[in-house]
């Protein structure tokens, strides 16, 4: 079927022309003749931060630009410039027509945290303290500053920011702007545990949802859970078309979600529910193997900045996954060199070292490739990778759903694209380790599992070791068969614990974050316990801080 009713369709085609006529009349936008196509709005409603979820290409960006100001509705004329009497009059009835008179008056302010992050670098020039004091509208500069630990960062200039810094740095920024709406796309990306709550936690605090509009998008659901009151499901056909769903709260829209029904509109978003196995029996190995890396008790210290690290013993087995937890800056490409001998510990050794690391960056950019198209890309990694008779084919470029981007450049690619296309080419080259450095950023839930299952199966079957650095924990859980938690102060000393068990690993972490996860009775799911309610206090008072039995 086309996914747009769960009738059984006539025409059985994935097709726009099928859309029935009742759906036509909602035609919010479309961005010209044969081109994507957004029915219905998410609904900013004050009261609540409004969380929107659904995949990659279904327009959810297209809605922020339509509810922020930035895009004018044509209600499915492109070819002319609609007025807003029209757009106004189309919205009648509904909450949506006061929202769009206010934003043709002028009168409706909104700030926009962009998806993409990367270009702010290039833009932005100046300090960071400088451009949060200009951008403070509200007398908010130290409140906001104080709460995403941001003090150590003033003095530094925009374009030598990490990541993860440049993402809270731009969180700020648009909470310090005075504004009736705000908006937040993708807030989580390249953001360590820690920072994703504190993150949420900001945008709870300084938005003010009682009184201003709070759009949130984001595809970690943990965190979308933790942030959200209600919640709007985007669904269609990505690239084609976008339905919006109606609100619904917060656990059951993102339930509906995963199960793939939303009930008010009596739609199937999705053949078959999505699940997350949530605990995962330790793996048995053949007394004959042998681990692929395993190393001693470590310390090891540059001279020059002085940065120490501990590394507890542990090993890691042919086919598996060590998932990595803890913030950035506290010495996990330093455990990575240690175990390649490119560095040399001054206490401890390594007992058996891996020659090749084949490493998948933490930040994307089309300039981590040398080659100009995702084809080179694939073939200067591994020539298997493009022969279609090949198992490595068929993981990395079908699975990953990279056959009709085998011809693109590499530089047109969308965030989504590159971070798949940049996971397949580090686990196509030949290597004894790998290292995977947040895989989901940019991928929306399905592609999260997707990914998830062909780092899985590429390193069963090469029978080596993958490193899996990922702060989405509903997918740590899913990828990793141990742990290993870092701990430390970025920059000055890091300590890594021994290799835990999933169960260990998680309950360390989040005992020192002092948050507690509980499991969804219907989609068992994780969900972040509210601060200082009975459960927390419970799970606290046990020691048992993610999902007790
Ligand atoms: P999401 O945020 O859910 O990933 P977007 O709203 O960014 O989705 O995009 C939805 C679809 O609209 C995509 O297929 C995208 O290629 C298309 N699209 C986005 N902007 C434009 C544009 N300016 N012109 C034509 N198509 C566009
Ligand atoms: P992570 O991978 O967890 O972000 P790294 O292992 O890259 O952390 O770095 C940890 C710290 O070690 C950094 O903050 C930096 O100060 C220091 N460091 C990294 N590489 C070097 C080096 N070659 N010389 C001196 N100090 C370094």
């Amino acid at each position: 079927g086309c996914g747009i009713c769960v009738k059984k369709c006539p025409f059985n085609a994935i097709s726009i022309v099928n859309v029935p006529d009742e759906l036509e009349k909602q035609l919010v936008h479309r961005y010209g003749e044969n081109m994507f196509k957004l029915y219905g709005l998410p609904v900013p409603k004050t009261g609540g931060v409004l969380g929107i979820i659904g995949k990659n290409g279904a327009g959810k960006t297209t809605s922020i630009k339509i509810l922020s100001g930035q895009l004018k509705p044509n209600l499915g004329d492109y070819s002319s410039d609609p007025d807003w009497d029209r757009v106004v009059k189309a919205f009648k009835g509904s909450e949506l027509q006061t929202y769009f008179s206010r934003i043709a008056n002028n009168e409706l302010k909104s700030v926009v945290k962009p998806q993409y992050i990367e270009a702010a670098r290039r833009v932005l020039k100046g300090s960071v303290g400088d451009l949060l004091s200009k951008a403070d509208e509200r007398g908010l500069f130290k409140d906001v500053v104080d709460k995403l630990n941001l003090k150590n960062l003033l003095d530094r200039s925009v374009s030598e920011l990490s990541g993860g810094e440049l993402q809270k740095f731009l969180v700020a920024a648009v909470l310090l702007k005075n504004a009736d709406a705000y908006f937040f796309d993708e807030p989580c990306s390249y953001l360590d545990v820690r920072e994703r709550v504190r993150v949420a936690d900001a945008i709870r605090e300084f938005t003010n949802p009682s009184k201003n509009y709070v759009v949130v998008v984001e595809h970690d659901l943990m965190i979308l859970d933790y942030i959200s009151d209600n919640i709007v499901v985007i669904y269609g056909e990505p690239g084609v078309y976008g339905i919006a769903s109606k609100p619904y709260g917060v656990r059951a829209g993102i339930n509906h979600y995963l199960n793939g029904y939303l009930p008010a509109e009596n739609m199937r978003i999705r053949p078959e529910a999505v699940r997350f196995r949530i605990q995962v029996a330790e793996k048995r190995f053949e007394e004959s193997e042998y681990p692929v890396v395993k190393w001693e008790r470590m310390i090891h210290q540059y001279p020059s900045s002085g940065f120490k690290l501990v590394v507890e013993e542990g090993e890691a087995y042919p086919g598996e996954v060590l998932g990595i937890l803890g913030p950035n800056g506290v010495g996990k490409s330093t455990f990575i060199k240690l175990l390649s001998g490119e560095l040399k510990p001054v206490e401890g050794s390594v007992l058996i070292s891996v020659e090749k690391v084949s490493v998948k960056p933490q930040e994307l950019s089309p300039k981590i490739f040398a080659e100009e198209t995702v084809s080179q890309a694939l073939r200067n990694a591994s020539t298997e990778a493009l022969n279609p008779a090949s198992w490595l084919y068929n993981e990395l470029v079908r699975k990953l759903r990279l056959n009709r981007m085998l011809d693109r450049r590499i530089e047109e690619l969308s965030g989504g694209e590159l971070q798949k296309v940049a996971v397949a080419v580090s686990l196509a080259r030949d290597a004894d380790l790998y290292l995977l450095d947040e895989p989901s950023a940019y991928l929306d839930v399905e592609e999260r599992i997707v990914v998830a299952r062909v780092i899985r199966r590429i390193i069963e079957e090469k029978k080596k070791t993958a490193v899996v650095v990922e702060h989405d924990l509903m997918l740590q859980n899913y990828i990793s068969d141990k742990i290993v938690v870092f701990t430390g102060k970025p920059s000055v000393e890091g300590y890594a614990s021994r290799t835990l068990s999933i169960r260990e690993g998680f309950n360390t972490l989040l005992m020192n974050l002092s948050i507690t996860v509980r499991k969804d009775s219907e989609t068992g799911r994780p969900r972040i316990n509210k601060p200082g309610s009975v459960l927390d206090r419970e799970q606290k008072a046990r020691g048992e801080y993610y999902i007790p039995d």
